[in-house]
């Protein structure tokens, strides 16, 4: 394996497209066969040269400057040639075409998606959190996220994390050495407060699950459905949040055929809506079609973080239609993924007289005791109290500051630790602490924890996420 990691690869390093600089990067041994066809001469180490880029021919291609790092004093940790040239697309293609062609002799190849980051974690530069967080940093669609991927890069989240290890090794190295003085086990542990120490780094690991929760929010963003009858406004508020026209909306009930997807942002938190097709309260739609969009209705609700009970304020006292926001508001009460995640929103607040006092909540929905809010799509009244109340339902009243970006794989990494140090923390406190069994649920803990930094990943973990970055990083 560590032989086909020095391999030397090359790729063009910055984005597809025109752009002032261009930059072909390659890593690898024996770089200097390039070095020398390229540059015509060898370069000082860690210097910045300009130079004529020479073809095939000897003929200038282009000039740039050329910075040559030998292993491992780079980063990707090997020996790495990097060529700055203007960054037209067809000039970056030229030059990497000419670098592959000089460097066939040592066996230089197109380095595949993520493969110089994969790199620089095998040779010990990153640990995997922070390889994952160049691709979050490379992806940031906000700002909030830019810096907090910044953040995890620089190593903020590894630190806890190993924080954490260190204390769990410490932990399970205490109790093996215990072990091995059966008659003194008890006092052993009791002097060195192994049960104290225990519940501390269930503490401290728990408070990195928060953050490490609303770090994957972060980035991975929450998941908001709208439901309601026909014709109370959901494409209107999916238009109205987003600013856009999106859904198609329409003063015909039913006409909205298929969930309509769209990301806003909130206070830089990706906000994923979908608007569900009419939801008809019998779950006895018109046709097929429209049908097929409640089940689908059913499974983003499913999903969601945050569920958006829609009615129509003008229609309150209506019969009918009350005892159809009646039959929802019991479906959804019903529904177990729905009960707790819900908002009820009256939409159409500009259409009756200012001051009219909002009609009480269908008899399912009162013991669910959900925020209730008055809103208008058409006017935007009561949008912001609205974004604030969809923030708050996933914990958030703004976003913390130095928080550090995460994925859902980092929670549930935690979340296996968390599990495994209840299980030590319930045999030590058994007066017969069965401690071979408190020593194997500590080295479970600590395997659970490394594998968020790599320690302990498999190959088919690190092929998926370096296969995700695109190819030059
Ligand atoms: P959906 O079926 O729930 O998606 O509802 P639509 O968004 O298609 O809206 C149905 C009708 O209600 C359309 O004629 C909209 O213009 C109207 N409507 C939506 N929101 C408001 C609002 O806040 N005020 C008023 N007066 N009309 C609205
Ligand atoms: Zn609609």
């Amino acid at each position: 394996m560590l032989g086909r990691h020095h391999e030397p690869i090359v790729a063009v390093a910055t984005a597809a497209g025109r752009g002032a600089v261009g930059i072909v990067r390659a890593s690898g041994r024996d770089l200097g066969v390039l070095v020398q066809a390229l540059c015509g001469r060898p370069l000082l180490p860690r210097h910045a040269t300009y130079l004529p880029f020479l073809g095939a021919d000897g003929q200038p291609l282009d000039q740039g400057l050329a910075l040559h790092f030998p292993a491992p004093h780079s980063a990707t940790g090997e020996e790495v040639l990097e060529l700055q040239a203007h960054g037209g697309p067809v000039l970056l293609q030229l030059l990497l075409a000419r670098c592959l062609e000089a460097g066939r002799p040592i066996g230089l190849r197109l380095a595949e998606p993520g493969e110089f980051t994969q790199r620089a974690f095998l040779n010990d530069k990153l640990d995997l959190a922070q390889a994952e967080a160049v691709a979050d940093l490379i992806d940031a669609s906000t700002e909030a996220a830019a810096r907090s991927a910044g953040r995890a890069l620089a190593g903020a989240f590894s630190g806890e994390v190993n924080a954490l290890r260190d204390e769990l090794v410490a932990l399970r190295l205490l109790v093996e050495a215990t072990l091995d003085f059966p008659e003194e086990e008890i006092d052993f542990l009791q002097q060195a407060d192994a049960r104290g120490r225990l519940e501390r780094v269930a503490a401290t690991l728990d408070a990195v699950l928060a953050r490490t929760r609303q770090g994957a929010l972060l980035r991975e963003g929450m998941q908001v459905v709208l439901a309601g009858q026909p014709n109370v406004g959901k494409s209107s508020l999916l238009n109205a949040l987003a600013g856009a026209e999106l859904a198609i909306v329409t003063p015909i009930a039913g006409t909205t055929r298929d969930r309509v997807r769209e990301t806003i942002q909130i206070d830089g938190v990706p906000v994923h809506v979908t608007d569900t097709a009419g939801l008809r309260a019998d779950g006895e739609a018109a046709d097929e079609v429209e049908r097929i969009g409640i089940g689908r209705s059913w499974s983003a609700i499913e999903a969601a973080d945050a569920v958006v009970f829609l009615r129509d304020l003008a229609r309150a006292g209506e019969p009918a239609h009350d005892a159809a926001d009646d039959r929802i508001a019991e479906r959804l009460a019903a529904h177990p993924a729905a009960a707790g995640r819900l908002l009820c929103v009256w939409n159409k607040a500009d259409a009756v007289p200012p001051g009219t006092p909002l009609p009480p909540l269908p008899a399912a929905l009162q013991a669910l005791e959900p925020p209730v809010l008055r809103l208008s799509a058409a006017t935007g009244e009561g949008l912001e109290a609205l974004r604030r109340a969809l923030l708050r339902q996933v914990g958030w009243d703004s976003l913390p500051e130095g928080l550090t970006i995460a994925r859902s794989r980092h929670v549930e990494a935690l979340h296996r630790t968390r599990g495994h140090l209840q299980q030590a923390r319930a045999l030590a406190a058994r007066d017969d602490a069965a401690l071979d069994l408190l020593a194997e649920e500590l080295r479970l803990a600590q395997d659970a924890l490394g594998a968020i930094t790599g320690a302990f990943s498999a190959d088919d973990l690190l092929g998926e996420i370096f296969g995700r970055f695109c190819i030059g990083k």
